[in-house]
C-alpha cells in the first residue's frame, strides 16, 4: 500500500505565530522572510522597502516529518513560496504544493476555504492534514465526499507541532498501513 500524504499548513503548525507569550518559543529560530505574496500584499511599496515577515521555525520539526512515513506536501498560503522559505531551514527536500484556485474563498457550507481543494488535489489518496483552522465540519465533510481514510488534525497556532501530534500522526500511519487498508479476499 501506498504511504499516505500528509498535507502541511505553515502558520500555526510549523510557524506558532500566536505563542504566548509573544515572543520566539523555546526550540524555534526566528527567520525573516520576503515572500513574492508579501511583497505584492505590500504594494506599491517597492520590493526593497517592504518589511519581512517574520516566521519561527524548529529546525528538527523536518527530521520528524521526514522521519513519519508519509509523503509530504505543502498545503499553505504560502504555495511553491514554502520550498523556497520553509523548507530549506527544516532541510526538508523540494515538495509538491497545493496551489489553491481561490484562497480564502468564503465557503458556502461554512468549511474552510481549503477543504475543497485539498480533496480535490489529493484524488482519492489517504492523507492526514495539519492546520490551525480546521475543525469538525470540514472532518463531516471529507468523511462524506472522500473515499478514503483521512486524518484531518487540528495544531494549535500557540503550540506548533509538539510531541503528541507527532506520535498521533504515527499511530494513524500504523494503523492505516497494517490494518487499514483493503482486505485481501484470499488465494482463489
Ligand atoms: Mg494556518
Amino acid at each position: 500500500m501506498d504511504k499516505p500524504l500528509l498535507l502541511l499548513d505553515v502558520d500555526g503548525p510549523l510557524n506558532p505565530f500566536a505563542a504566548r507569550p509573544h515572543r520566539c518559543p523555546q526550540g524555534y529560530a526566528t527567520y525573516r522572510t520576503k515572500p513574492s505574496s508579501w511583497i505584492s500584499a505590500n504594494a506599491p511599496k517597492p520590493a526593497f522597502s517592504v518589511p519581512p515577515l517574520r516566521v519561527w521555525l524548529n529546525a528538527e520539526h523536518g527530521a520528524r516529518l521526514k522521519a513519519l512515513p508519509y509523503d509530504l506536501v505543502w498545503a499553505t498560503t504560502w504555495t511553491h513560496e514554502a520550498n523556497e522559505w520553509i523548507g530549506p531551514p527544516l532541510d526538508l527536500p523540494e515538495l509538491p504544493f497545493v496551489n489553491w484556485p481561490r484562497p480564502r474563498r468564503i465557503d458556502p457550507e461554512g468549511l474552510h476555504w481549503k477543504t475543497r481543494y485539498a480533496v480535490e488535489w489529493v484524488a482519492g489518496r489517504p492523507f492526514a492534514w495539519v492546520d490551525d483552522e480546521i475543525g469538525q465540519a470540514d472532518r463531516d465533510w471529507v468523511a462524506l465526499h472522500h473515499d478514503a481514510p483521512a486524518l484531518l488534525h487540528w495544531v494549535s497556532p500557540r503550540r506548533g507541532l509538539v510531541e503528541e501530534d507527532f506520535r498521533i500522526l504515527a499511530d494513524w500511519a500504523r494503523w492505516l498501513l497494517c490494518d487499514g487498508g483493503p482486505a485481501s479476499s484470499g488465494p482463489g
